[in-house]
Parts: structure tokens; sequence; C-alpha cells
């Protein structure tokens, strides 16, 4: 990562499984920007909710603990984004599976993302980023230079470090994408200038080219 001449922001949006962190961290890297996962936040405000055994779903309940809760985000040496809990490193713990669900739910709660906002936006106004989650383009940073609409893929993904079977997994991961298609605040929906990166039907280098070839041709424009 180094600084730039001329800041911007790629905000790259789509359900889980869409292959949008591995393509976004790499294309990170080819640009040399920051690539931040935001759903790393909401899984961070996931794993107080289940440690402190209040309920995802209970909107008064999360709203009322949300003055406890610090998140804070860093990298490492290596450059990888770790993500603290009131200054506890739980950067492993947001992977765990039934912090998917506990994620997702919270993430439905506005007030959990007004919570998020500023966290977020910080980071675009200090750094170039590549963004990646469910609404950046429209809500996050809707000045964001390049806007991307990742398609679903790698859906074998999710099933890693999981003793799941393969259909539970993807049936809880469908729920969960629709969950966030339909809730009220901030749905996960293409904004309208978009660029759609769909790689239904592409092998990686080709989607990463596809991606790299939509940010240069924006930035530069
Ligand atoms: O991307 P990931 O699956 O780690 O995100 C976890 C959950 O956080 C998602 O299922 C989604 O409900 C929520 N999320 C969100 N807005 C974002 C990023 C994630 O609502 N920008």
């Amino acid at each position: 990562y180094k600084r730039q001449e001329r800041q911007y922001a790629v905000a790259i949006d789509g359900p889980s499984g869409a292959g949008k962190s591995t393509l976004a961290r790499a294309a990170a890297e080819a640009l040399h920007i920051l690539y931040v996962d935001t759903g790393a936040i909401y899984r961070t405000i996931g794993v107080y909710m289940y440690r402190h055994d209040i309920a995802p779903t209970d909107a008064p309940a999360v709203t009322a603990s949300l003055p406890e809760i610090t998140v804070a985000l860093r990298y490492d040496e290596e450059g990888l984004q770790r993500m603290y809990l009131n200054g506890e490193d739980v950067t492993k713990e947001i992977r765990l599976p039934m912090i998917s669900k506990y994620a997702s739910d919270v993430s439905a709660i506005p007030e959990v993302r007004a919570f998020l906002m500023e966290l977020q936006r910080s980071l675009a106004r200090e750094h170039s980023v590549i963004m990646d989650g469910r609404d950046i383009g429209t809500v996050v940073l809707p000045d964001a230079e390049v806007k991307t609409r990742a398609r679903r893929r790698f859906l074998e993904l999710e099933q890693r470090g999981t003793p799941k079977p393969f259909d539970e997994v993807l049936r809880d991961m469908e729920q969960r994408d629709y969950n966030d298609t339909h809730r009220a605040a901030a749905p996960l929906r293409p904004a309208d200038d978009a660029i759609m990166i769909d790689n239904t039907d592409m092998d990686f280098a080709a989607s990463l080219e596809l991606l790299l070839d939509g940010i240069r041709g924006r930035v530069a424009s």
C-alpha cells in the first residue's frame, strides 16, 4: 500500500460467495491501495452480541449495548486487516460459522449501520480504498469513483472449516443474502452507476482483469 497522488475509492458490493474478497484483495495489491472488508466490521459487532448472550435480532437490546462497544480496524505488517473489539483482537473469532448469522442479523438494524458508518467513511477519507460490502456504492461511499457489483461465484469457499453439510451451508448463505437484499436498512442492490462485474463464467484471472480495467478506466477519466 502506497500513498496515492490522487485519492479514489472503489466500491465492490455483492452477495456472499461472489468472490468479492479474493478479487478485491488482489486488485488492492495490484493498485497499491487499501483493501477494506466491511463484513468483518459487522461480524465484530456479532461477536460482541454472541459473547454477551444478546439475541442479534433483538434490536432494542443490540442498540442499547452499542455505547459499550469500540470497534477498531488495523493492518498488520503483512497488510492483513485485523479487527479489534474493545481493544481485543477478534480477527479469528469473527470467522466462526455462527457469527455469520449474528453479523447478518445485527446488520439489519439501522442503529448498528449508523454506528459503523463513520469508521468506514474515515478510512476512505484517509486512503485510496477498495471497499467490499453490500451498501458501499449506495450508502457508505455514494461518491465512490468506481462502483462494481460482483455476482455469485466460488460457492465452495464458504464451506471451508465448517462441519455442516454443503447444502445446509448453501441454504444458510442464501437465507442471509435474501435478508441482505430484502431488508429496509441499506439493502443490497446495485448502485445506478455501478459497473457490473459478471464473473459467473470467468476464471479468477479474467475477473480480476475485468475489475482492474473497470477501475483504471474510471479513475483515469
Ligand atoms: O461479507 P460478510 O459475509 O463477511 O458479511 C457478514 C454480514 O454482514 C453479511 O451477511 C451482511 O448481512 C452484513 N454486511 C452488511 N453490509 C456490508 C457488509 C456486510 O450488511 N457492507
